[in-house]
């Protein structure tokens, strides 16, 4: 897996296209969810595995923007989530695979 690069480019979030970005943000903003117009904007700086984590953390952020019944969930509440979701892709990358396998017709 690439341990640099974001995955930039267009992703798929539940049927909404949204774009991936890198951006230097001078605060302390490690990345950003823009819904209006489908975006994700991670820092530039951030190591891969911080950007990868906050990946995970704004994408989650698009979940929830597509899903009014999510609406409510807390800033720490998607952080732990975004922790949680990471690190069980990174210790069980035979489950993803199954996952990927089964069931995915698209
Ligand atoms: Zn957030």
């Amino acid at each position: 897996m690439d341990s640099k690069i974001s995955p930039s480019g267009k992703i798929d979030v539940l049927g909404c296209e949204y774009t991936v970005e890198e951006r230097q943000f001078e605060d302390e903003t490690n990345g950003l969810c823009v819904a209006d117009s489908c975006k994700i904007i991670l820092k530039t700086s951030l190591c891969p595995d911080k950007k990868k984590q906050t990946f995970i953390h704004e994408l989650l952020h698009a979940i929830e923007n597509s899903n009014n019944a999510m609406d409510d969930l807390s800033e720490i509440q998607i952080e732990q989530l975004a922790t949680g979701l990471y690190a069980f892709i990174k210790d069980n990358p035979e489950v993803i695979k199954w996952l990927k396998g089964t069931g995915a017709k698209r």
